[in-house]
């Protein structure tokens, strides 16, 4: 018997095989139908004696359950419907748990959030040894908790400290680290993968469960159990919790993982029935909230994104190995990330002891990671094996892929891709790491310009997720479309846009900063500014940005971006050069905006109102501040739009949310639009025109958009 999604039979020893298989896709989910095919097929071996045991499996490589079907999730709109949903969901799993016969999941790759909660119902858990393989739940991501009993389950499974790192974080664990913390109980080559399950459920049907069960000996530290017992100790580990997370996120913007703390308390407070009852009732609570609903969609976005072509038409080349040149901020962290990937790099500049800064650079992003026991002295050294450095340009003839990321000279980086093309392979893809030369200067002499495309990552490389892709004009589809599959390799989500000035992210944000010196201009603090936009849920205020990009470098930017736009770019350079000439550079050099201890930002600098010329007095509302600051940013990207500078409002929202930490939770720059109203950023934006220049005046299909009715998504 099957439905598609899952197929099931009993064999003749009495082993009940579930094996999950959605017919012509690569991940398998639980939507509804497999979820009521599972309750049916459950239900009957509840009621037959020859079934002894059952094995949950996956037909599909590398890849067990990847959670619940999210599109199901996003089209509850009231609490009630989401609340029984879950209670569905838990009821089915808490009969794999109750049904008094042995249960095993054979997981041989991914498996996550509903995946991790079934699994979490079962007797056995066996994993594959299989490098891609990720547990976790990360229900927090899409603004909900675990609603099939995992908020319930994995704290009595692994103690209260290892669920909520788990939980809260929502990221997914490797096979040993699962093994560590007691959440998987064997892990076996992918091959033996389902015989050791079998094995576990026969002697579980012939022994009794307990008496297998002891014999595995999950690891049970002291410290987690205590932590989980002792009243005192508990609250304690739980305030901690909540700190920290209050420290990264407010809880009226991302109620989900105080929630989720709530949740995990619940299961040391109550039966479980009772626990599951409040796990329910807060999925009903957060499904329906706008934040559940915009990072849902993001997610939905980034998927649409890694999955279509971006309207190049050619098959990329696999990047076997990769060149650095430039061993800089941005080449170290460049050369890190394709070394963990295991793909071997060169990494080559005319300085060694930039080099040797470089490598501890490298070396320093996998320290957070040794420190929390999340990789081995010995994995890191693996790692940073792949990368090779070197001060000449011996073995470039064996690269697909230059990355350039010299310092942004145009001189100097036309004289980096001339000395590179004299070793090259004729088709290896020489890009360019610039932030505002165009693309078609650097190849403007080039042998082959067909190949020299951009490829602009974010500072710092290994924690920004946006690239990118820079479409020289004569950049041929097969170099873009292997930097494009190569930065998706990466882990890094890249959007294709045309070669104009500060391709798209850094124009947006020009006008916004333009924006936030204007009303420094107009005699607003520095603070007051700040504050103003960390309110609307940027990570950091716009001066404090300005402080950490280098007021110099934002001042190059900018007489790029007013050499090419004029006025409207242009903004107000006189304060950025002001700060910059008086010795200022930001954080860099501990003076700025704000002052800066130890390159640690404290206060802002009451000195740069008397050096700017500005009196600081005026009073303008948060609200009308965010909106001076946001609305010209979408005014800007209507603009982007229009002139072809990228394709769809989806790529303009996730470059400004994975770029610049525009919050998640508004779903993105235009996803923001939609819900404060096109008519009223239209009408708001002629207003600021009216009242302080023409730079407001709304784009010219803005205002169609508001004749015909139309939003940036249905
Ligand atoms: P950086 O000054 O830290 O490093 C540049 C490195 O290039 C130096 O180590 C220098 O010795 C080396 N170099 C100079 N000439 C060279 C040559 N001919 N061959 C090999 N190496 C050479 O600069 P960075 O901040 O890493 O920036 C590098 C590039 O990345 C620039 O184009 C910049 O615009 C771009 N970028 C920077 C950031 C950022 O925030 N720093 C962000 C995005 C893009």
């Amino acid at each position: 018997m099957s439905v598609p999604g899952m197929t099931h039979k009993i064999d003749a020893e009495g082993i009940l095989y579930i094996v999950f298989d959605r017919q012509g896709e690569k991940v398998n989910l639980l939507g509804k139908t497999v979820l009521e095919e599972l309750a049916r097929v459950l239900e009957e071996a509840s009621r037959r004696d020859d079934v002894r045991a059952i094995l949950f499996a996956s037909a599909k490589p590398k890849m067990f359950v990847a959670g619940m079907d999210v599109e199901e999730i996003s089209s509850v709109n009231d609490a009630y419907r989401a609340a029984e949903g879950a209670r569905f969901g838990q009821a089915i799993f808490e009969q794999v748990a109750q049904i008094g016969r042995p249960s095993a999941c054979a997981i041989g790759g991914t498996c996550l959030g509903g995946g991790t909660e079934l699994a979490l119902a079962c007797t056995f858990r066996v994993a594959a040894d299989e490098p891609s393989l990720r547990i976790g739940l990360p229900e927090v991501k899409i603004g909900i908790v675990p609603g099939f009993g995992g908020t319930q389950r994995l704290p009595r499974l692994v103690g209260l400290p290892a669920s909520l790192d788990m939980i809260l974080t929502g990221r997914g664990l490797t096979a040993k680290q699962a093994k560590r913390i007691g959440l998987v109980d064997r892990i076996v080559p992918a091959s033996y993968l389902e015989r050791e399950a079998l094995g576990l459920l026969r002697r579980a049907a012939a022994d009794g469960i307990d008496a297998v069960v002891r014999s595995l000996k999950r690891p049970r530290p002291l410290a987690a159990r205590l932590a989980g017992r002792i009243g005192p100790l508990r609250r304690y580990v739980l305030n901690q919790a909540r700190k920290k997370t209050e420290s990264k996120v407010n809880p009226l913007e991302y109620p989900a993982p105080f929630r989720a703390i709530h949740a995990v308390e619940a299961a040391f407070l109550h039966e479980m029935p009772q626990g599951l009852d409040y796990e329910a009732r807060v999925v009903g609570e957060l499904v329906p909230t706008p934040t559940s609903k915009n990072l849902i969609w993001l997610f939905k976005s980034h998927a649409s994104l890694k999955g279509d072509n971006a309207g190049i038409q050619a098959v990329p080349r696999r990047v076997r190995r990769c060149s650095v040149i430039g061993a800089g901020v941005m080449g170290g962290g460049i050369a890190q990330l394709v070394a963990n990937r295991e793909v071997p790099v060169r990494l080559k500049d005319v300085r060694y002891d930039a080099i040797l800064t470089a490598l501890r650079t490298a070396r320093s992003v996998y320290d957070h990671k040794l420190k929390r026991r999340r990789m081995t002295e010995r994995e890191v050294a693996q790692k940073m094996a792949f990368i090779a450095p070197t001060l000449d340009d011996s073995g470039l003839r064996q690269v697909d892929l230059v990355i350039e990321a010299v310092v942004e000279s145009l001189e100097i980086k036309r004289q980096v891709l001339a000395q590179a093309e004299h070793h090259l392979d004729d088709r290896a893809v020489f890009a360019t790491n610039t932030s505002s030369l165009p693309i078609r200067e650097i190849a403007a002499h080039a042998v082959y310009p067909e190949r020299v495309v951009g490829l602009h990552f974010f500072n710092p490389v290994h924690r920004m997720p946006l690239v990118e892709v820079i479409k020289g004009q004569r950049s041929s589809p097969e170099a873009l479309a292997t930097v494009r599959s190569f930065a998706l390799a990466l882990g890094k989500v890249p959007v294709v846009v045309r070669d104009e000035p500060g391709f798209l992210v850094n124009r947006i944000l020009m006008l916004y900063l333009n924006e936030a010196l204007g009303l420094l201009r107009e005699g607003l603090k520095i603070e007051t500014i700040d504050a103003a936009m960390s309110g609307f849920g940027m990570p950091m205020g716009p001066l404090a940005l300005l402080d950490q990009v280098g007021l110099d470098t934002a001042g190059h930017v900018a007489d790029v971006l007013k050499a090419a736009f004029g006025a409207r770019l242009g903004g107000d350079d006189t304060l950025l050069r002001a700060m910059v000439a008086s010795g200022r550079l930001g954080q860099k050099n501990g003076k700025g905006f704000y002052r800066y201890r130890d390159g640690k930002r404290t206060t802002p600098d009451a000195e740069v109102y008397g050096l700017l010329e500005c009196e600081p007095g005026t009073e303008i509302p948060p609200e009308t501040l965010q909106e001076r600051m946001v609305f010209a940013m979408i005014n800007e990207a209507i603009v982007c739009l229009q002139d072809g500078v990228v394709r769809e409002p989806r790529d303009v929202d996730l470059a400004m949310v994975m770029g610049t930490g525009f919050p998640a939770f508004r779903g993105g720059l235009l996803r923001h639009a939609d819900s404060v109203g096109i008519p009223i950023v239209a009408d708001r934006l002629s207003r600021l025109a009216e009242a302080h220049g023409e730079r407001y005046r709304p784009a010219g299909s803005l205002q169609q958009m508001v004749r015909e009715q139309r939003r940036f998504y249905a």
